[in-house]
């Protein structure tokens, strides 16, 4: 018979079915375990750190109301988290999670010319007071300067949102424009900034808003006639987080209405920090007045990470979430997902969820297959950095002589091979491959392509090495 704890949770489980997809029910709630029910506090273990951060975050609200049908009013949950240490002998062992304490990112209470004895009021960032008002700064506090990787792909502009961070208003770079594609850590910086400022200058009212939200906001004040509200709320921000200005395109008004007060905050030594997913430069459909406004203070790309990097940002996020995975599995997730810091979180994400969910070890085996499954359809391909690592590996070669202008024959035979595979297998063009192999040019890397070929149809070892790396390259 089950216990009074499995029983309850079992109830739970089948409410919760109900409110999530199929997909999310079985990730993030079947690997939950009941531990124990005392004085109507239900204690459930789960498999990371990083599991438990992301029910609080997805799902706090449904659970609560859950356990609180099952158990009354009084009806408490309680968290038990396994530190994963899958492949040491360690037993596992839980820790208690204390409250994050979110107070320090509040801001102080300003007045504005809003009528606040109306019955509503129609900024949605106002939490009315007694007298004042409060602007919430809509940060995410775990876009925090401490967690962000410092690498030489977002040196320019990390240093830069340090700098304003410190003196808002008060360097060269006002604004702030930050820009680079997708995933690259652009929203995370913008709060990075705000949380910084927050920190050094409580007194300051910093807000983070998305331009989607300013442009709604916007036509909702046209709409409802309040457009005074909507200029005087955003006249008064000290420091203003602008995200995804692209989004401005083609919307002539609220360019208007941005330029305007653009121009107040900027007069009056408020701080702007905007973001971008392309360079001023290729920004369509925006005001000339406008552009030139961004240009006034600094722009600064991200790139795309990094090895380094990128190998950074796993340890960083495992650390945070008490995950410890092997190191050959980092360096496999860090040389094959390339594109940007978000696929590489969600592959690990989908990795440790993978893994509590069959209850299996985190291998090298467990994570190609899950990347061959999970992330296929993203942009995903084999990378010259990860053909050139397992070639080496194989030879028993340092990386560094194969990327090195070395002629060592063993050396100049795996530059070949590894160059051939790059040919085979990604998408790079010759003078990509030959600047990755030691700063060869073309006619080099085709050179080795045919000598590697011939090699294939006369030489019987050579054709062993070659379908021996072929197989470890390969993904299953
Ligand atoms: P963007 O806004 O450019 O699309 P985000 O800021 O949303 O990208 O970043 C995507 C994810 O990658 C976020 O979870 C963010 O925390 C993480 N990330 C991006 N850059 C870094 C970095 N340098 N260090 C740590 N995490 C990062
Ligand atoms: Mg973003």
């Amino acid at each position: 018979m089950d216990k009074i704890h499995e029983k309850v949770w079992k109830s739970c489980l089948t409410i919760i079915k109900d409110n999530v997809s199929p997909r999310s029910f079985q990730t993030w709630f079947e690997p939950i375990a009941p531990i124990k029910l005392k004085s109507k506090v239900l204690t459930i273990q789960v498999p990371s750190q990083f599991f438990y951060e992301w029910l609080e975050e997805h799902y706090v609200e449904l659970l609560k109301k859950t356990v609180q049908r099952e158990l009354g009013q009084a009806g408490k949950l309680e968290y038990s988290v396994i530190i994963d240490n899958h492949h040491s002998n360690q037993k596992p062992y839980t820790v208690k999670i204390p409250t994050t304490d979110k107070k320090s990112l509040k801001n102080p209470s300003t007045t504005m010319p809003l009528d606040l004895n109306q019955n509503t009021i129609r900024n949605p960032f106002i939490i009315p007071g007694l007298k004042k008002v409060n602007v919430d700064p809509q940060l995410n506090s775990n876009y925090s300067f401490e967690n962000f990787v410092e690498g030489d792909c977002n040196r320019l502009a990390r240093s830069a949102g340090y700098a304003v961070a410190s003196k808002p208003g008060g360097t060269a770079f006002n604004p702030l424009l930050i820009y680079g594609g997708v995933g690259l850590g652009k929203t995370h910086l913008a709060n990075s900034i705000g949380i910084e400022i927050k920190k050094n200058h409580p007194n300051k009212t910093v807000l983070y808003v998305s331009s989607e939200k300013f442009t709604h906001q916007f036509i909702d004040s046209v709409k409802n006639n309040t457009q005074n509200d909507f200029i005087h709320f955003y006249q008064m921000i000290d420091v203003l987080l602008i995200d995804d200005v692209q989004f401005f395109a083609g919307k002539e008004k609220t360019q208007d209405i941005f330029f305007h007060i653009f121009n107040h905050l900027h007069q009056n030594g408020s701080q702007l920090v905007l973001t971008s997913d392309k360079p001023p430069v290729e920004l369509q459909g925006m005001e000339q007045r406008l552009l030139s406004r961004f240009k006034w203070g600094l722009s600064a790309d991200l790139q795309s990470p990094d090895l380094e990097t990128r190998i950074a940002v796993l340890n960083k996020k495992m650390q945070q979430d008490g995950i410890d995975l092997p190191k050959e599995v980092v360096e496999y997730l860090a040389y094959s997902i390339t594109t940007n810091i978000r696929e590489l979180e969600g592959a690990l994400i989908s990795l440790i969820a993978q893994s509590s969910l069959n209850k299996k070890a985190i291998t090298l085996d467990l994570a190609k297959q899950m990347i061959d499954k999970f992330v296929k359809n993203t942009a995903r391909e084999v990378s010259i950095d990860y053909i050139q690592k397992v070639v080496c590996d194989y030879f028993n070669l340092p990386l560094e002589l194969m990327k090195s202008k070395t002629r060592k024959r063993e050396v100049v035979q795996a530059r070949q091979i590894a160059m051939y595979f790059s040919k085979q297998l990604t998408k790079s063009s010759l003078a990509t491959i030959g600047a990755h192999c030691g700063g060869k040019d073309h006619a080099t890397v085709l050179h080795a392509c045919r000598t590697v070929n011939n090699l294939i149809e006369t030489d019987k070892r050579f054709r062993v090495y070659i379908s021996d790396i072929e197989k470890k390259i390969n993904l299953s």
